[in-house]
């Protein structure tokens, strides 16, 4: 099932899922009273939102070898995990909003795992019954202040630089080896599989729900494979996971 959250209307926000004919609205969300309806949209008239409203976003660094050694920096023997404050989410085709005079700005482009419920100090093989599904994500970094500040918070955190979409799809298979890849205006940048990280999904889930209680549709990042590199203003990044779907997003500077 591929899971989307749409503005059908004004003020009208709701869940539906991907279907031949186009979007079936559903009552309630994913998480709680989850409810099919008989309403079946065109895809043409309805706007993609993110597709989840995190609490918090938390993100793997570093857990791709090739992109660890791009940054000059060893992979971690433990997975590197900071936060992303969730008022980064953006949804597909919202603008990227680079702040003037933050210096470089990087796409990063990384599968996104969307906890289903809550989730506390999980073991390893008990993680995949905690995960709604997986999307895709863009980990915007400003990358001159990630190389000037102590902590990434600033880096990591501006509005909008955590695009995530355009679906959630509950039967993607991470340890596959489906690739990833990030193009800008049409060029293509980044391109790995999903069989490349360090730290697996069940480790990293295991990791993070030992340090703070995940609640349903938590996400949780990654990490990104090399070729990390500028965006800016005018520009058009394309994140796709093979299997989920691409990711669309244009940048402004402001
Ligand atoms: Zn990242």
């Amino acid at each position: 099932m591929k899971i989307v959250r749409i503005d059908a209307e004004a003020d009208d926000i709701t869940y539906g899922t991907v279907e031949p004919e186009g979007i079936r609205l559903y009552h309630g969300s994913p998480f709680f009273l989850w409810e099919r309806s008989e309403t079946v949209l065109p895809i043409t008239e309805v706007k993609l939102l993110s597709p989840v409203i995190p609490t918090k976003v938390i993100a793997v660094g570093r857990n791709y070898v090739d992109h660890a050694a791009e940054l000059g920096s060893k992979v971690p023997d433990t997975p590197a995990i900071f936060l992303k404050p969730p008022t980064t989410v953006i949804g597909p085709m919202a603008p990227i909003r680079i702040p003037r005079g933050v210096g470089e700005v990087h796409h990063e482009a990384e599968l996104a795992i969307v906890m289903g419920r809550v989730t506390r100090n999980v073991k390893e093989e008990d993680v995949a019954s905690h995960i709604l599904g997986y999307t895709a994500a863009n980990d915007v970094t400003a990358r001159d202040l990630q190389r000037s500040d102590v902590q990434w918070t600033r880096a990591k955190g501006f509005d909008s630089f955590c695009p995530l979409g355009p679906a959630i799809d509950t039967e993607f298979d991470p340890s596959a080896g489906n690739d990833i890849t990030c193009t800008v205006n049409g060029e293509l940048r980044q391109s790995g599989t999903t069989a490349d990280m360090v730290f697996g999904v069940a480790e990293i889930v295991s990791f993070v729900s030992a340090v703070m209680t995940l609640l349903p549709g938590d996400v949780i990042l990654t990490g990104t494979p090399a070729g990390v590199g500028p965006i800016t203003d005018g520009d058009r990044v394309e994140v796709a996971i093979e299997g989920i779907g691409v990711l669309l997003n244009p940048v402004v500077e402001m």
